[in-house]
């Protein structure tokens, strides 16, 4: 499945003590680690302001934002991560069931089943159909107009999970339509992990951006959804509408990566391209904190913006400020995720789990 299945031996481990993993920048399994951490750690601190506008949040809790607060219109507290990094462990869990799609689709309903504070509407109505095309069905049942960034909010977790190359591709397009079918989310979703894989190669910021262009503009994401089964007969009138909408996507999404590169930001919307522009814009600066901070700042749908800052900013090896890290937590329990774990206990485990062939 992929090349990076290599784990850093554990190290200073004697009976009965902790697994400690050895620090080997270097290592795949510490970088996508790394990057859970970030995009979680990103989420949490963005759980406060989530639906605030700025000069709310600027006069509720000034003009820096360092540290976890309350405030959370879902009752998250401060420390605990949202949907967005619950369903990026979800995804995680779903992996390790080693069914593939299968098993990220029943992670995902088990995730939802357990009655999480926030569940994105599109996500929720594509879930429930219990089926592998819900989400077709779903983006079929809004008039094939609903383009919301649920599926681009979760899909570091296919990078994390080991896929690279063009079967990363494949499944970060399979499994953004699980829930999210419109072709804007699942080439954002192709654009997003192929940065992340560029950027984790040591690639610079806008030459990453670049070849994560060119894989999405040269890739067929119909025909990665009809391999995996999600468009069929009931849903032919949703294949019709993707095809004729894909080659529009396409260049939505590559314009929308060129003004984020360029510094432009439209808007924290909960709109697809939206979240990706804004993304671009802000994870490009030179620390983790001056990454995150304006996307947590601006409000809105300021999480999930945060969250996908923060896989971008693990992926580039930017280090999460070390205070953050104790305290993450992520705001549900369900089968697989108790919500007073602590992610530093337990995050290492299930990447390896989700990578284990
Ligand atoms: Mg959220």
């Amino acid at each position: 499945m992929n090349d990076v299945l290599f784990l850093p031996p554990p190290t200073g481990r004697g009976a009965g003590e902790p697994l400690v993993w050895a620090a080997m920048p270097e290592c795949p399994m510490t970088d996508v680690t790394g990057t859970l951490f970030s995009l979680a750690a990103a989420d949490a601190l963005g759980a406060a302001t989530e639906f605030k506008t700025p000069q709310a949040i600027a006069s509720r809790y000034g003009p820096i934002f360092t540290d976890y607060q309350p405030g959370s219109v879902f009752g998250f507290a401060p420390g605990e991560a949202t949907d967005d990094t619950q369903m990026v462990v979800a995804t995680l869990l779903g992996y390790a069931r080693k069914t593939g799609l299968e098993g990220v689709l029943a992670a995902l309903r088990e995730w939802l089943a357990a009655g999480p504070p926030d569940v994105g509407g599109l996500t929720g109505a594509a879930l429930r159909f219990n089926a592998m095309d819900g989400g077709v069905r779903a983006w079929q049942g809004s008039g094939f107009q609903s383009a919301g960034n649920g599926g681009l909010m979760r899909i570091a977790a296919v990078w994390i999970a080991g896929y690279r190359g063009a079967e990363l591709a494949h499944a970060s397009a399979a499994v953004t339509a699980l829930t999210h079918a419109d072709p804007r989310c699942v080439y954002a979703s192709v654009f997003l992990t192929a940065f992340l894989e560029a950027l984790a190669g040591g690639q610079p910021y806008a030459g990453a951006a670049a070849a994560a262009l060119q894989l999405t503009d040269d890739f067929d994401a119909r025909a990665a959804l009809l391999d995996a089964g999600l468009f069929g007969i009931d849903t032919r009138d949703a294949h019709t509408a993707f095809r004729d909408r894909e080659r529009q996507a396409r260049a939505e999404v590559r314009a929308r990566v060129r003004s984020g590169l360029g510094g432009k930001l439209t808007s924290q919307s909960g709109f697809v391209l939206d979240t990706l522009e804004a993304a671009v814009k802000h994870a490009g600066a030179g620390t983790w904190h001056a990454c995150v901070e304006p996307a947590v700042l601006l409000g809105d749908d300021s999480d999930t913006v945060a969250c996908v800052v923060g896989a971008v900013a693990g992926a580039r090896g930017l280090e999460v400020p070390p205070h953050l890290l104790p305290p993450l937590r992520l705001g549900h329990t369900w089968p697989g995720w108790q919500r007073d774990w602590a992610c530093t206990e337990h995050f290492p485990a299930v990447v390896q789990a989700a990578q284990a062939k």
